[in-house]
């Protein structure tokens, strides 16, 4: 039986990931849970898996938690904030599935690294802004980082059983996301329209990364990381059906894709089961009804972000961590109803425009870029306003 933490467990990908543990219940012991405020569901998730320690964000919330476990009679320790969270990390168990969205990611990540543990990844924000810190560690800890993100398992799996050496190119597929082919103009783009993806169903900060296309830049510096491979050799296909998830090309020009209905149940399921592979509720593919697949090349014009995200990880250093943090804001902003969707580039931009980046960071030098990023989006962000007045 494998010991599982899960961390983010009550987003799109924790519950997903609590699906797949209760298809093959025999199989796992939920060892810890891990949310930013989400009580309700976390009691279903306390009740159902009994784990030995939760974590919420909130104080107060963790106080509400504490009693209601009291209240059932359940063992369950309750912990909350930062500390908190690297505690659910850090549970004796066999394999963290790291699920949290953004930045908050990267400390629980270190930390279960640091204790040996497998993982799960699919916070690819943390390996963005840490790769370098966080592959070394991972290596000296024989900690194993099995990808959760879609393309990178797929990149995974066409690369079992082969040499990484032979890799001449990856094909990183994007669905394009909702506004691929659409005529209207970007700046006219509301929250709610770009919270329509048209083949994901996920929680909604990767859904406006999606829809910038950050999403494929933040996948392309995630690859290069996981498998080594230079950004250069990181192609970007816009592959509208999300069939195939991701391919390689090898030195004898040989292409292995790997393909499947677009359903995350299934990069979590091989994550979490790997090396093995199980029955799963996916649909199996149906090429005839399918009937095409069609490729064809990112508008990095129209998709400022793909570019600067890009172009962040050309430069290296801290400017991942700035590029990420500028994005983490700026979306929120633009969920928040503050600026608009082609703000978002603008206000990113101008977070890298202020920054110098420094070579070789070290931890805190992340976190400081990422403090200093966040407050050049609140600066830039005052500066549109009088810009619209
Ligand atoms: P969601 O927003 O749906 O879920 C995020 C989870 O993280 C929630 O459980 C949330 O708690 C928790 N959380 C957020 N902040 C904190 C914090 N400070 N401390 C503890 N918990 C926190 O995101 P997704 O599930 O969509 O995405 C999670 C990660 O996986 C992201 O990095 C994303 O890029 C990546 N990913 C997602 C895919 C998808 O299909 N969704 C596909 C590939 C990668 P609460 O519910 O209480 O807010
Ligand atoms: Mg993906």
């Amino acid at each position: 039986m494998k010991k599982i933490s899960i961390l983010g467990s009550t987003g799109s990908i924790g519950l997903q990931a609590a699906a797949v543990v209760r298809k093959y219940r025999n199989d796992f012991s939920v060892r810890a849970l891990a949310s930013s405020s989400n009580i309700e569901e976390l009691k279903k998730q306390i009740l159902e898996f009994r784990p030995e320690v939760v974590s919420i964000q909130s104080e107060t919330l963790s106080a509400e938690l504490k009693g209601w476990c009291r209240s059932k009679g359940v063992k369950t320790r309750v912990v909350s904030g930062d500390d908190g969270l690297v505690e659910a990390a850090e549970v004796n168990c066999d394999i963290v599935l790291s699920a949290v969205v953004g930045f908050a990611g990267l400390k629980p990540l270190l930390a279960a690294i640091n204790k040996g543990r497998t993982i799960a990844l699919a916070n690819k924000e943390a390996l963005v802004v840490a790769g370098d810190i966080i592959i070394k560690k991972a290596k000296s800890r024989k900690s194993e980082i099995i990808p959760v993100d879609s393309e990178h398992s797929a990149i995974f799996q066409c690369l079992k059983n082969e040499n990484g050496g032979n890799i001449r190119r990856i094909l990183l597929t994007a669905s394009g996301g909702p506004f691929y082919r659409s005529k209207k103009p970007l700046s006219e783009i509301t929250a709610k329209h770009a919270l329509e993806h048209p083949t994901w169903k996920m929680g909604r900060k990767i859904t406006i990364d999606s829809a910038t296309l950050m999403n494929k830049g933040l996948e392309a510096i995630e690859a290069h990381h996981l498998f080594g491979t230079p950004i250069e050799k990181i192609q970007i296909v816009i592959h509208p059906q999300s069939i195939i998830h991701s391919m390689v090309e090898f030195a004898d020009s040989s292409v292995i894709a790997q393909m499947s209905y677009p359903d995350m149940k299934l990069p979590i399921q091989y994550a979490l089961t790997y090396p093995e592979r199980r029955p799963s509720d996916v649909r199996p593919l149906d090429l005839f009804s399918v009937a095409k697949l069609e490729f064809g090349k990112p508008d990095f014009r129209k998709f400022r972000c793909l570019e600067l995200a890009l172009a962040a990880s050309s430069i290296g250093g801290t400017m991942p961590a700035v590029m990420n943090a500028a994005n983490e804001e700026s979306v929120r902003l633009f969920l928040d109803g503050a600026v608009s969707f082609t703000d978002i580039p603008k206000l990113i931009e101008r977070a890298m425009k202020a920054h110098k980046p420094l070579r070789n960071p070290a931890l805190d030098d992340i976190f400081e870029s990422d403090r200093a990023a966040r407050a050049s989006v609140v600066e830039g962000l005052r500066g549109l306003k009088r810009l619209k007045c």
